[in-house]
């Protein structure tokens, strides 16, 4: 079994592994035993300082690198992820506590990105045109920004990092990057990994810390992009200041995600993908179901049928193999679940399925899955991320009808529509107003070569992660007008 390899959670810049010297910040605890695992410092002003000169000073030489050499590190990266899978996926399991095959699967995402991001000599590319005016020509080129902040998460302490890092890299760009304070030690062999390819000194850097080291990165000079992904409050922050300074900047918000179920859905499969998506990884996903929106007759079966799926979820520590489901990330996660349950009920909703008995009997953060039917469509919980193992199941009469409802939620990430009709399938994903859509699928996750297209409060900018969005962002257009009249130059 793997361990934590070290309670130190250090620096790597410019190439060096550092002992931080900010104050010391949260405990981290392994969410299914409650046992300390070590400390995240505080982060300060002087480490990100650091860490983004040593990005810049890395930034001319790394941009000058042929593209075709720079994604042989991308190459080797690809092949020690790979190597290294099962150690990666125990280190995200003992730090965030999803299960073994959620750290794999999520693994798997991100390699896909490193794999997208070693086509930047063909990705990158621009266009030209001769002859726009006589003996004119035209051509656009991209050329990388410079640093670039990447900060990130607790959810997918892997995959989100790789969301950015291995196109930000490629295109040129040097990186900092701050994983988030409650997940670093999955991070930190990631990048031993980095250092391991032979990556020169600076291009990656790698700092731990809290809001303290978020504000340098926001405000530092020297940073000219900024890549977010976390909580609406926290984007809508990162995306107000980062822009204020001058700097580009995506931001990844939260989610309250539905899924529309039709009469005519199969009941078994449509049950099995809903539960997954609501229950998998402990309802922290931000492509997690958190209410299905039953139409017509599917409220008849849809209500025992998921309550059925959810008490035969196995819980536990998600190194056993035999674990299903998972803790949450802390007490007050669990606290704030449990609570928001609590509202549920208050509001209307009958808990046919209550997690709330599932909490006591172990050290580590558990919730049992939850399913709350009924819950009526104007009740606060709907505008409400719960961000927990929480189902709640609403009734509606028509697909406009659960469109209306999903239209009326602060957030945009993702919704599905489960049905045997093509016709309302279309319906549904030409009008519904979300950036992630699912047609029969319970967590529409793009591929790597798609955008992450999260609408409203789930995201903040204008290019998303991953692909050619990722491409876009990174770098800077250039177009160049170009005349070389022949009566300038010596005949040949
Ligand atoms: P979070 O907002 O608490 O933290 C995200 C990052 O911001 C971390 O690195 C953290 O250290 C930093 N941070 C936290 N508070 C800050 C503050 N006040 N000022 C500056 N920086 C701050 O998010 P989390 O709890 O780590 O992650 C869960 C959230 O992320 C959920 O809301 C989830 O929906 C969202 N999420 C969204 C996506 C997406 O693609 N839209 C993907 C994964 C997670």
């Amino acid at each position: 079994m793997t361990a934590i390899p070290s309670p130190t959670i250090r620096n790597f810049i410019g190439g060096k592994w550092l002992t931080p010297t900010s104050p010391a910040g949260i405990a981290l605890t392994n969410p299914a035993t409650g046992e300390l695992l070590g400390q995240t410092p505080a982060g300060s002003a002087a480490e990100v300082d650091a860490a983004v000169k040593s990005a810049q000073a890395a930034f001319p030489s790394w941009r000058a690198t042929p593209a075709a050499d720079r994604v042989q590190y991308l190459f080797k990266l690809k092949v020690l992820l790979e190597q290294h899978i099962g150690e990666l996926a125990s280190l995200i399991t003992i730090e965030n506590g999803k299960t073994l095959a959620e750290s794999t699967g999520e693994l798997r995402r991100g390699i896909e990105n490193v794999e997208v991001a070693c086509g930047i000599p063909v990705l990158m590319q621009g266009y030209s045109l001769e002859d726009v005016a006589p003996g004119i020509d035209e051509f656009m080129v991209r050329q990388p920004l410079g640093v670039a902040a990447i900060i990130t998460p607790f959810n997918f302490p892997l995959m989100i990092p790789l969301w950015f890092l291995p196109y930000a890299i490629a295109t040129g760009n040097t990186v900092v990057l701050k994983p988030s304070d409650r997940v670093p030690f999955s991070v930190a062999r990631l990048v031993e990994l980095i250092q391991e390819t032979g990556l020169p000194d600076g291009v990656v850097n790698l700092v731990n810390g809290g809001k303290p080291a978020v504000d340098t990165l926001l405000d530092h000079p020297l940073v000219r992009a900024i890549s977010f992904v976390g909580s609406t409050p926290v984007a809508k922050y990162v995306y107000t200041r980062g822009s204020a300074s001058g700097k580009r900047v995506q931001c990844q918000g939260g989610a309250k995600n539905h899924v529309v179920v039709l009469p005519d859905a199969d009941q078994e499969t449509t049950t099995k993908i809903i539960a997954d998506s609501a229950f998998g990884c402990a309802g922290q996903r931000c492509l997690a179901v958190s209410v299905t929106v039953t139409i017509g007759e599917a409220s008849r079966w849809f209500p025992a049928s998921i309550a059925a799926a959810a008490s035969s979820l196995k819980i536990g520590d998600g190194l056993d193999p035999a674990t299903q489901m998972g803790p949450v990330i802390t007490t007050a996660s669990r606290d704030r679940v449990v609570s928001l349950i609590g509202q549920g009920a208050d509001q209307g909703a009958k808990a046919i399925i209550d997690g709330r008995a599932n909490t006591g009997d172990r050290a580590g953060f558990f919730v049992g899955p939850t399913v709350l039917d009924g819950l009526p469509a104007q009740s606060p919980l709907m505008q409400t991320e719960i961000f927990g193992p929480v189902l709640s199941v609403i009734h509606a009469q028509t697909v406009e009808e659960a469109m209306e409802i999903i239209d009326r939620s602060a957030y945009g990430n993702a919704s599905s529509i489960f049905t045997a009709s093509g016709a309302a399938a279309r319906k549904f994903r030409n009008a519904v107003s979300t950036g992630n859509v699912g047609i029969n699928i319970g967590v529409p996750a793009p591929m790597a070569y798609f955008p992450f297209s999260g609408w409203k409060g789930s995201f903040f900018g204008v290019m998303h992660a991953q692909g050619r969005d990722a491409i876009e962002f990174f770098t800077d257009k250039k177009v160049i007008v170009e005349r070389w009249p022949r009566e300038w130059s010596r005949k040949f």
